[in-house]
């Protein structure tokens, strides 16, 4: 592989992997998971990596949802540059909301896509296909998600028969397994030579039902230790970070902490004053119930915007709520796809829409667990091998986790 390639994206340049170099987004790794983990001594190659590479806590992007952070991961950018703000969202011009499915709003070529058009073998692989499509975007090499693994076509996906490649059937989209069969894939991808660099997004499933610590949860952690391993057994650099965090949004007696922001500032400023958009909304709706920490809402009339600030500001749960601009600037968020105003809950609170729209049935007498907001914004940044000297300072000024790709391709040594 010629290591003379390199590529540029929004200021930043990077260079082609002289080792394999593998990153990973581990959906929903809150830092305690990490933590929790390597007190139990459960993840000994985690463990092995913050010693003999590097670790820290970075920030991941506001809102703290999966789609706007995997996006900013691949391009190394906030979503006011590359326009990914959330999983859906309210198209002001149609009054339509829409689901965020593939690249068409996306407003940034993607560094594994620019690495792969210079003639790197690149693979991205997801554990949910609506990520696959917007993070393909431009990319001319091997991508495909767990959940579709087995309809992977070599003209759709670049590559075909993954049964046979990984040894087994695409998983249950609710499975653990959904995320491992992302990294035994990618651990194939580089046994078998077809890739070089990788970046592997999981899912948050259990995150989502398990605290950090719990049995489910360090068992999971261990699995997915034991293929950092295998990957680092490989020769490759390895890097982690994540998406977001995920905290507990119940109450001690079991009950959700929701705030029903829609029917509060119904209820206050007449019918249809407000339509709340809840922007962690997927197909994936029984993780969470559509709940998470951080709403745009749409006023029927701009000149309440004054008053109905003031209101939500001392509504039970709401940690942070602030104009369009005000969201824009302090969260770095595209203008033209926000709300008049945006809401965010406190670490423990939740904020929904209207009360018959979040169906918390699927939840089943489980604890909420969700994200969203700034509770949910520091994620692992871990690193297989030490930093350059270079990069030792970087780290040593706010770490992001659109860092990740420049840390793994140019900040090893
Ligand atoms: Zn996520």
């Amino acid at each position: 592989m010629p290591s003379a390639i390199e590529v540029e994206l929004h200021g930043r340049t990077y260079r082609a992997p002289r080792r394999p170099t593998v990153v990973i987004c581990a959906d929903g790794c809150d830092p305690d998971y990490i933590r929790h983990a390597i007190a139990n001594g459960v993840t000994p190659t985690l463990a092995r990596f913050m010693d003999d590479g590097f670790a820290a806590v970075a920030d991941a992007a506001m809102p703290t949802f999966t789609n706007p952070n995997n996006m900013s991961i691949v391009t190394g950018a906030p979503p006011a540059v590359h326009g990914i703000s959330g999983n859906y969202y309210l198209d002001r011009d149609t009054g339509r909301e829409v689901m965020v499915t593939d690249a068409s709003l996306l407003r940034s070529p993607t560094i594994p896509g620019l690495l792969s058009r210079a003639g790197v073998a690149t693979a991205v692989v997801t554990a949910k296909d609506k990520l696959r499509r917007a993070l393909g975007h431009g990319l001319e090499g091997i991508c495909f998600s767990s959940e579709r693994a087995d309809d992977a076509t070599v003209a759709e996906n670049g590559i075909a028969d993954l049964a046979g490649l990984v040894g087994r059937p695409a998983p249950d989209p609710y499975s653990a397994d959904l995320s491992l069969y992302v990294m035994d894939a990618g651990i194939r991808l580089l046994e078998t030579g077809r890739a070089r660099l990788l970046y592997l997004s999981l899912s948050d499933y259990v995150q989502h039902k398990h605290a950090p610590g719990e049995p489910e949860a360090d068992r999971f952690y261990a699995a997915l230790d034991a293929r950092l391993a295998r990957l680092a057994a490989l020769g490759a650099v390895v890097a982690l970070t994540a998406d977001h965090g995920m905290s507990d949004k119940a109450a001690p007696d079991g009950t959700p902490n929701v705030l029903y922001l829609e029917d509060a500032v119904n209820e206050r400023f007449g019918a249809d004053a407000v339509r709340v958009i809840c922007p962690i909304t997927d197909p994936f709706v029984r993780h969470h119930g559509a709940l998470g920490a951080f709403v745009r809402a749409y006023l029927r009339r701009p000149d309440t915007l004054g008053a109905v600030l003031r209101f939500v500001a001392g509504l039970p749960g709401v940690e942070a709520v602030m104009d369009r601009a005000e969201a824009c600037a302090r969260f770095e968020l595209p203008a033209d796809r926000e709300g008049d105003f945006v809401a965010v809950a406190g670490k423990d609170w939740v904020i929904g829409a209207r009360r018959a729209e979040h169906d918390l049935s699927a939840l089943a007498g489980k604890r909420l667990r969700s994200h969203g907001g700034l509770g949910e914004q520091p994620v692992p940044f871990i690193l297989s091998h030490p930093l350059s000297p270079a990069h030792r300072e970087r780290a040593a000024e706010r770490l992001r986790n659109r860092d990740i790709f420049d840390f793994a391709l140019n900040g090893v040594v």
